[in-house]
């Protein structure tokens, strides 16, 4: 079998790269303090609970910087090699591809390990000579190391709120980011993304965004997390298809956040108060 075994030198990102301008209504000067650090090539932690803006974010600032943006979806099986590349067999040959990470770095893209707690943590060393002075990534089974350009960065997203001791970031991992922190938008500006995203009528967003609000508050007696503004916008998009609002916002918001038959029924009697 024969062994062809070359780094692909064209490396096909144009379609990682966003065109078009992602919708994005910066809440605090997330924007700024991004910028800044990809100009000190320092990796960056987007901390916060799911559905908040982190991706939509992470979009808007591969747009804004105009480099592409590889996305990798963490999960417990990922492994280092799924990142890094392997040997695949082609026909006759054997070929080496790529992982994403690779991929990423050679092109000069942005990296986005999304919820990276959920990768196991030898998976996640191998981020590590990435995100310290050196900025390379060795490629153990080409026998290469690969230096990352300048264009290169590295960012991750978390959710402090899932927390637990198996899955938490060491701290050797996490100190190797600055951590940007967001939450759900105030509420001024969850209703114009809200009616954006939906094109419900202002009121319908505001509403949408009052409930959000009072079913967050309920964090504390049992949900584990407060309903994301993801769902708001679900529950916005049903309602714009016809869906009666009341049980549009049962069905985006009470049904998926918990299956605690109580808690859903006083989230019912916040939707039935509001809606
Ligand atoms: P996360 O990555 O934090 O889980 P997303 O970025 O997917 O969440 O956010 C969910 C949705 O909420 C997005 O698709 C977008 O429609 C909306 N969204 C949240 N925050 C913002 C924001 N600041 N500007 C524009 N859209 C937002």
């Amino acid at each position: 079998m024969a062994m062809k075994c070359a780094l692909s030198e064209e490396l096909p990102v144009d379609e990682y790269l966003i065109t078009e301008e992602p919708y994005y209504v910066p809440v605090g000067n997330e924007v700024e303090i991004f910028i800044a650090a990809y100009r000190n090539k320092l990796p960056v932690n987007l901390k916060g609970p799911t559905g908040c803006g982190k991706t939509r974010f992470m979009e808007y600032m591969a747009w804004k910087l105009q480099r592409p943006l590889i996305t990798i979806a963490c999960h417990e099986d990922l492994t280092a090699t799924d990142l890094v590349g392997r040997f695949l067999i082609k026909g006759e040959n054997v070929e080496w591809s790529d992982g994403p990470l690779t991929k990423a770095v050679k092109s000069g893209a942005i990296c986005y390990l999304d919820e990276v707690v959920e990768a196991r943590k030898d998976t996640i060393v191998v981020i590590h000579p990435l995100t310290d002075d050196r900025r390379i990534i060795p490629i153990d089974k080409l026998g290469v190391i690969v230096k990352a350009p300048d264009e290169f960065m590295l960012s991750v997203s978390y959710n402090p709120g899932y927390q637990s001791i198996v899955k938490d970031m060491k701290q050797s991992t996490r100190q190797r980011f600055v951590a940007i922190e967001f939450d759900y938008p105030p509420a001024e500006l969850e209703k114009q993304i809200v009616a954006h995203e939906t094109h419900v009528d202002e009121q319908t967003a505001a509403r949408l965004v009052e409930i959000g609000q009072s079913i967050r508050n309920f964090k504390h007696h049992g949900l584990e997390e407060g309903v994301s503004t993801r769902l708001l916008i679900y529950a916005g998009k049903l309602i714009k298809e016809g869906i009666e609002a009341k049980e549009a916002c049962k069905i985006a918001m009470s049904q998926p956040i918990t299956d605690n038959q109580d808690l859903q029924r006083s989230i019912d009697e916040i939707i039935a108060a509001i809606m």
